[in-house]
């Protein structure tokens, strides 16, 4: 019964993928063991990045204003969720995320603005920004921007982006019930148009938006097609008021599943427990770092995480360490957060007193 996982792990480490019927397996498959699959995914994530947990941290630099109509998204001209809209924050705004970001052990630091895509101008202010970064703190920095055109991502190159994300989100035939404002080959294209200028490509996906186990293989499968090195999964979180709620797919073994699953078929990529870590794996969280090797920290863009105390406790806890970047190396990780000890979740300190029974 374990030579199945055994020989999905095996190919993985020689970057096999499953087959199709394998992967649909993974995903569905009543007979399958949750620990071996687990397992099996660990294998390839432990060839690649060891024990390290990659931290990234999200600054939402612009909010909401949007005339897309993505269905998952609160900022969308189609949701009704009540949002805090801001234009771009000014760069000491920006500057100071990075620092924190840093400071507090980050990997990655990921600027994200809302909008179908920046103009030019605003291409090159944002280059400026991103050089500025580079400059001051040791840190990794991904941009989420929209859709882009080669002209814009080699500006964003000579500043010395590393990484431009933009998620495929789904399978192309499940798209146009997820967005209608622009198309799949529209996303595509922006990752090939970073790729081409030297940006490494990040995508992903978002589970749970009424789509099929066959959209989900065919998602991971594409992004392995396109070679992508960044993969966040996303977990729909249900946004009162957006057009797309979840699914109701979402059972922390289910999560568990894609990720074995992205793992298992981008053996090489650094896999991402990104939005809804929290609400859907729940008391499994600490699972996913068997086949995921990366996290958010402090929340989503429009929605709140577990702090960096908490999750780096979790990552100690399940014997993992935090990767970090060389300000926190050599300093070590900011305040008191790797600190060790006796802890409670809840009511912490409450002293339970037995009830003395008296002798009749
Ligand atoms: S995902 Fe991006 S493009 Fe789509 S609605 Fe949200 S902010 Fe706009």
């Amino acid at each position: 019964m374990f030579e199945t996982y055994a020989r999905l792990g095996e190919r993985a480490l020689r970057d096999e993928p499953p087959s199709e019927q394998e992967a649909l397996w993974i995903l569905d498959a009543d007979d399958v063991e949750l620990l071996p699959l687990l397992h099996a995914a660990f294998l390839p994530r432990r060839e690649h990045f060891g024990r390290r947990v990659m931290v990234h941290v999200l600054d939402n630099a612009q909010n909401g204003l949007c005339p897309e109509d993505c269905g998952y998204c609160s900022q969308s001209k189609r949701s009704e969720a009540p949002l805090r809209k801001y234009p771009l924050k000014n760069e000491d705004e920006i500057l100071a995320g990075a620092e924190r970001a840093a400071r507090a052990g980050a990997t990655r630091y990921c600027i994200v603005l809302s909008g179908r895509g920046p103009t030019l101008a605003r291409t090159r202010e944002l280059a400026a920004i991103v050089r500025r970064i580079k400059e001051r703190y040791p840190i990794g920095v991904c941009l989420s921007v929209g859709l882009l055109e080669e002209e814009h991502a080699r500006i964003l190159a000579d500043a010395g982006l590393d990484r431009l994300n933009h998620n495929l989100n789904t399978s192309e035939s499940h798209y146009p019930e997820i967005c209608t404002t622009h198309t799949y080959a529209d996303r595509v294209r922006t990752l090939a148009a970073a790729k081409k200028s030297g940006i490494e490509p990040c995508s992903g996906l978002i589970v749970g938006m009424g789509e099929r186990s066959t959209d989900l293989v065919e998602v991971a499968f594409r992004l392995r097609e396109l070679e992508v090195p960044s993969i966040p999964v996303n977990f729909l979180i249900p946004i009162a008021g957006n057009p797309v709620l979840s699914d109701g797919s979402l059972a922390p073994e289910r999560c568990l599943r894609v990720l074995a699953l992205m793992r298992l078929v981008n053996p090489r990529a650094e896999i991402r427990i990104a939005a809804g870590r929290e609400g859907h794996l729940r008391s499994l969280g600490a699972l996913s770092l068997w086949p995921a090797n990366s996290l958010f920290v402090e929340g989503y863009l429009t929605t709140r995480g577990d702090a960096v105390a908490e999750t780096y406790r979790m990552i100690r806890d399940a014997g993992f360490e935090v990767d970090g970047n060389p300000l926190s190396r050599a300093e070590g990780i900011a305040g008191d957060v790797l600190a060790g000890g006796y802890r409670l979740t809840g009511r912490e300190g409450e002293i339970l007193r037995p009830e003395v029974v008296r002798p009749a």
